[in-house]
């Protein structure tokens, strides 16, 4: 759907952010930075009435998620032939401790993007999403590396989802007690929370002659990892 240049994912009783709507996003912009800026989600599924929701890596391409893991794995074999998925992805911004237990919350940013899962079952399709799961965290790294053998690729599933719905939902208020809690003697803060990348450990077995690779100067201590993760995204997908 678009319209004043905006690009956006159908809206319906699935995906409408009914409960603080206001919060609420669709547009592919908000959508594609938040999922851009992480690598970990949550998928969840049902299974003979069983729901489940499995942590999981994934990454994007378009309006296309993709995550991967061996092919032996239950959620794998579940989710090959279109059966309805939905991913989450969640990035804390802030603690908040206010002047009572009721208006106690954290900031955030969150998407849930619904589809029908299956399976990449055309090989060099599949080769080819196998090399951007790595390239999309680590640009260009895939040409460093020994080749994967066709054992390593038979052992791995890759399960892809286009994204038929999608929400955003975006807390960033902070402190937000009520008008006549604010003259009360208790303290509250905002506690912002960042995961920030430590040091890098060379492998210690690393040949004498290998040297960290440029291309991985996008990963150094004390950067956000949205901000890594966001940049080498930008890298690997260029518009
Ligand atoms: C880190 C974090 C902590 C939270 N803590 C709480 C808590 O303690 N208590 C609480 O009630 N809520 C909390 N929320 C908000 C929670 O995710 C839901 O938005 C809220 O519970 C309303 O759920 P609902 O199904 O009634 O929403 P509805 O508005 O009925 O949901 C309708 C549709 O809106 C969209 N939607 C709803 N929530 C989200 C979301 N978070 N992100 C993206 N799309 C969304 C989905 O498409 C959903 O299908 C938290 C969210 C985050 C990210």
């Amino acid at each position: 759907m678009t319209g004043d240049n905006i690009t956006t994912y159908p809206v319906d009783t699935v995906n409408r952010v009914k409960r603080l709507h206001d919060r609420g996003a669709y547009d592919h912009a908000t959508i594609h930075a938040l999922l851009d800026a992480a690598m970990l989600c949550h998928v969840s599924y049902v299974i003979d009435g069983q729901p489940y929701c499995t942590p999981t890596l994934y990454w994007r391409e378009g309006s296309r998620l993709y995550w991967h893991g061996s092919s032996a794995s239950r959620m794998l074999r579940n989710l090959s032939g279109g059966e309805p998925a939905c991913l989450t992805v969640t990035q804390i911004d802030s603690l908040v401790l206010a002047r009572c237990g009721f208006n106690h919350s954290v900031d955030y940013r969150s998407v849930m993007a619904f589809g029908q899962a299956r399976l990449v079952s055309d090989q060099a399709e599949k080769e080819r999403a196998l090399v951007m799961m790595v390239d999309r965290l680590f640009p260009e790294r895939t040409a460093l590396l020994r080749q994967s053998s066709h054992q390593e690729i038979k052992a791995t599933a890759v399960i892809f989802m286009d994204i038929e719905r999608a929400s955003a939902k975006i807390r960033t208020k902070g402190i937000g007690d009520n008008e006549e809690d604010y003259r009360l003697p208790i303290y509250a803060e905002r506690i912002p929370v960042n995961t920030v990348l430590g040091k890098p450990e060379p492998c210690p077995r690393l040949l004498p002659a290998v040297k960290r690779p440029p291309t991985l100067d996008g990963y150094r201590e004390g950067r956000p990892l949205e901000d890594s993760l966001a940049e080498a995204y930008r890298a690997s997908y260029p518009d």
